[in-house]
């Protein structure tokens, strides 16, 4: 089963303790793409400046993504720079540059419209809800998003979220979206809203769902390798839907299962900057990490 992934495509600028890149490969839809290329037929849909380099277009057909819902538009392609500090759960933004994004009109192909799984990567909830509509039969919609849109946008990211079956979001941006520090509260106000589930990513602490008189906890993987947390959140998320359009199966055990997937990807993206672990990652290595997973959840 395709998966079908809408989100930025950017060029990061990114400092942690460990260094600083200026420029690399980053956006929620090529973690995302990225990460789901290991699980299933996966296709994308956003937009790149001309300045986007030919080599980052390879990398993706190299992973056997489907690109032909990628428009290059004339001008600079999305930018955005952040830093962390030694807590690195929190990222912060420095600058965001939307550049061609909002010029951006997303066209889903035709051959793409019947997707049946489909993830709503970070971007204006407004192209989210355009690409939503050019849909005809999704059967699961997962979603994500960021402050940057909770405090601009929060009108149509409530219209995404009303639409969505998973939400996805991290500790800091539900508990400022549902205005509460509570998580479990957050939480039950999201599924309120008429989200079947959802999916509360914690870093290093792990990730939580909630569903309805659900709830499930996964931890982390003990990550002994950290240098470049960015794009964690989204290849999570890739993993996730990855393996659930690779199963075909949405029932709770198989989502739980899909978190767990999640969590391995985003522990290999961690590894270095960009997606640079991404580069040299096999299929082995996955399946290995997977079962550290559940000998150290098993009690
Ligand atoms: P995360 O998985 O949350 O770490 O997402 C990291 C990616 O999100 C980075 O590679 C950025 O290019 C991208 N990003 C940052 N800000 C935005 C934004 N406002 N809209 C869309 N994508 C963004």
């Amino acid at each position: 089963m395709t998966v079908l992934i809408v989100g930025s495509i950017g060029l990061d600028t990114i400092e942690t303790p460990f260094g600083k890149k200026k420029d690399i490969l980053g956006g929620s839809a090529i973690h995302a793409s990225i990460s789901a290329s290991f699980h299933a037929k996966t296709a994308m849909i956003g937009v790149a400046g001309s300045d986007f380099p030919k080599e980052h277009f390879d990398f993706l057909k190299s992973k056997n993504i489907d690109v032909s819902g990628i428009q290059i538009l004339p001008g600079e392609t999305f930018r955005w720079s952040g830093y962390y500090e030694y807590d690195m759960n929190q990222a912060h933004t420095k600058d965001t540059k939307l550049n061609v994004i909002s010029l951006f009109d997303p066209r889903v192909p035709d051959k793409l419209k019947d997707a049946e799984y489909v993830f709503l990567a970070n971007l204006d909830p407004k192209l989210q809800l355009k690409v939503l509509d050019q849909l005809t039969k999704p059967k699961l919609v997962a979603m994500d998003t960021m402050n940057f849109w909770i405090e601009t946008k929060r009108e149509a990211l409530e219209k995404v979220i009303k639409r969505a079956d998973i939400v996805l979001m991290n500790d800091g941006e539900v508990r400022q979206f549902m205005e509460t520090p509570n998580i479990p509260v957050a939480a039950a106000k999201l599924l309120k809203l008429g989200v079947k589930t959802v999916i509360i990513k914690k870093g290093e602490h792990g990730a939580l769902l909630f569903s309805d008189g659900v709830h499930f906890s996964a931890p982390a993987y003990p990550q002994d390798i950290l240098r470049d947390p960015t794009g964690a959140g989204d290849s999570f998320a890739g993993g996730f839907i990855g393996y659930l359009a690779k199963t075909g199966d949405i029932s709770q055990a198989n989502i739980r299962r899909a978190i767990i997937i999640g969590s391995t990807m985003a522990s290999f993206n961690v590894e270095d900057f960009s997606l640079d672990r991404m580069k040299s990652l096999r299929p082995e290595e996955i399946s290995a990490r997977v079962e550290e997973f559940r000998r150290f959840t098993e009690f």
